[in-house]
């Protein structure tokens, strides 16, 4: 999990090949959709390019279809879901089980700055000044109070996403991995 612009793409990718599991972004199935110009694509792309929600009922079929895929039977990594309190209950329900939570943690100007860099490099159609104004009050309002669901269950690892790429993902799995063999002395003593 992070804000927009927090290099949670990015680090999925890195981290899943780490793990040598599938990175899963929905945000990137959308993108691939709209690029493909399928019928999924076009009922997406106006909400995306706003910065609103996908509606979840779109969204945890596409989840729950892809993590049904053998590829995913050792294990997989999500980027971008679950978004809301409904998704994080339509994952539970799918029997998936979540080992941690990893949230990048990002101070907002520097989003604002990433955000605008990403707009210019990859040219995203979301990525203007508007849409990423509502994509970080959509965070804000529906995404961060998972952080504290998470934290509830004892799952949530929170990490510096300041600096250099290389630098943050070889923080992310150092803590992941020290907090997962934690997790695994707990549940062997
Ligand atoms: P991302 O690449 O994760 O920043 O996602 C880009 C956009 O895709 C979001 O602003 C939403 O419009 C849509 N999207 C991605 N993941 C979800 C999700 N879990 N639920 C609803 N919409 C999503």
């Amino acid at each position: 999990m992070g804000a927009p612009g927090a290099g949670k793409g990015t680090q999925a990718s890195r981290i899943a090949a780490r793990y040598d599991i599938p990175a899963i972004s929905t945000g990137s199935i959308f993108r691939q959709n709209i690029a493909e110009g399928t019928p999924l694509g076009v009922k997406v792309k106006e909400i995306m390019d706003a910065g609103k929600l996908v509606s979840d009922e779109i969204t945890d079929q596409i989840v729950a279809d892809r993590l049904s895929q053998d590829d995913c039977a050792s294990g997989w990594l999500l980027d971008g879901y679950p978004r809301n309190l409904h998704q994080v209950s339509a994952l539970d329900e799918a029997g998936h089980q979540v080992d941690a939570v990893i949230s990048l943690l990002v101070d907002e100007e520097d989003l604002i700055q990433r955000l605008l860099k990403r707009a210019e490099i990859e040219g995203r159609s979301d990525d203007n000044e508007d849409t990423i104004r509502t994509r970080m009050q959509v965070y804000t309002a529906e995404t961060e109070p998972l952080l504290q669901t998470y934290a509830e269950r004892g799952l949530l690892v929170e990490v510096d996403g300041e600096g250099e790429i290389d630098e943050v993902t070889e923080r992310v799995v150092r803590e992941l991995d020290a907090f997962l063999s934690g997790n695994r002395g707990e549940l062997d003593a």
